[in-house]
């Protein structure tokens, strides 16, 4: 079964063609500037088969973008499947599945309708995944298609960790709760966690997805309990450019005191705040790096911070799961920042965690960073959303 996973933004779509096979990848790329001036990346995984990088591809709607990569997918030289029939089925990702979703879904009206509904949840992703489910209906007319949420994986949460202490009524009418997102990264990476436990009947896991947007999750055997994201993604720990938890007084202080109106306290929020905004130099964790250890100290603040805030919130669910086996690292920072979780893991001894210096300098998609005899293992462990989307897709096209 070969399965096409897509990832619809706005004005960009992501794509994998994955071989279910052995979860082989086919080919991958990106579709960017739909209804601008359309690029368009392809790459192929099989050998002699060559890339496309092409700029100013016709791709007024996500429609366009979707033939395209069909076209490339099916292209009689550099192509990996013959035809478009070889295609099974159709896996998407959707931000804000509200309590709509528990689990994945094969889409029909009545799911779409249910997406609809979590628009107001998810207000810039939600439309934009429509997107790309719309284009692959009409470009793909009949091929079954199955929307997978980054919020599902967590419903498993009690009600003491996803209720606001506001009046109950915005629960019940206005659906205002805590869903967290980055489900399926999380859900990716400790059920590979899990195995690398060697399956144990129980488990305490913290995985820490940290990237661009970061979030962790407390997840006991398997099942997530409390995660740092809430309503919406600008929650819990500082990111690259979201200021994570903060005071809501600070809203209403700088509102009245700059004049802002709520979108612009909003975007300083989002899109100023986080280690961009303390430090004044960059999102990007390199960059930080660079500027600390050339002497700028607000850097070095926006690295401290960031470490800190992870590792509270570390603390904050080994007490509330009453311990931890293993700790995950995961994205961009989480798979490539070894400083970073050395810096996360300085003075978790007391936990048990015991990091090997030389293993955390090391690179490899899955690999254990604790010592042989720190009671917590400590893993770092690629995350792989595509691959989990893809097999949600061929469990439910195959049902
Ligand atoms: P997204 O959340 O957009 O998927 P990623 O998971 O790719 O983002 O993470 C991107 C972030 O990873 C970058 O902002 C960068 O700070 C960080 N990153 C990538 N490589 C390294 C590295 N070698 N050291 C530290 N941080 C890194």
């Amino acid at each position: 079964m070969k399965i096409l996973v897509i990832n619809a933004g706005s004005s960009s779509l992501k794509y994998q063609l994955i071989d279910m096979d052995g979860e082989k990848l086919l080919a991958k790329g990106l579709c960017e500037r739909i209804g601008i001036d359309g690029k368009f990346t392809y790459k192929p995984q099989l050998d002699g088969k060559e890339k496309i990088d092409a700029a100013d591809v016709t791709m007024p709607t996500h429609a366009e973008a979707i033939q395209a990569v069909l076209d490339a997918l099916a292209d009689p030289k550099n192509g990996v499947v013959k035809s478009m029939d070889e295609i099974d089925a159709v896996g998407h990702r959707v931000v804000h599945g509200g309590k709509e979703f528990a689990s994945s879904c094969l889409i029909d009206d009545k799911c779409i309708e249910a997406i609809k509904r979590c628009i107001p949840l998810g207000p810039l992703h939600n439309p934009a995944n429509l997107l790309g489910i719309d284009a692959c209906r009409k470009v793909m007319p009949g091929k079954p298609q199955v929307a997978v949420f980054d919020t599902a994986f967590h419903m498993t949460m009690p009600p003491k960790a996803y209720i606001y202490a506001i009046p109950y009524e915005y629960y019940e009418e206005d659906d205002v709760r805590r869903y967290g997102f980055h489900g399926t990264s999380h859900r990716y990476v400790s059920g590979r966690c899990i195995e690398l436990l060697g399956n144990p009947e129980h488990s305490k896991i913290i995985s820490c997805h940290l990237g661009n947007g970061s979030s962790l999750a407390a997840i006991v055997d398997g099942k997530s309990m409390d995660t740092s994201m809430g309503l919406g993604p600008l929650a819990g720990i500082p990111m690259g450019t979201r200021g994570g938890d903060i005071d809501a007084t600070i809203v209403e202080y700088l509102m009245h005191r700059h004049n802002y109106s709520i979108d612009e306290i909003m975007n300083v929020l989002n899109k100023q705040s986080g280690v961009l905004g303390l430090s004044g130099v960059s999102s990007d964790f390199r960059d930080l790096e660079e500027a600390a250890s050339a002497g700028n100290d607000r850097a070095q603040l926006a690295l401290d911070k960031f470490h800190y805030e992870v590792r509270k919130e570390i603390g904050a669910y080994a007490a509330v799961m009453g311990g931890v086996d293993a700790i995950v690292f995961t994205a961009g920072i989480g798979e490539n920042g070894a400083k970073n979780r050395a810096a996360i893991c300085e003075g978790l001894e007391y936990l048990g965690v015991k990091l090997c210096p030389e293993r955390n300098a090391q690179r490899a998609d899955e690999h254990l960073i604790s010592t042989d005899d720190s009671p917590v293992k400590v893993f770092v462990i690629a995350t792989n959303e595509e691959l989990m989307i893809a097999r949600d897709t061929k469990e439910i096209v195959g049902k």
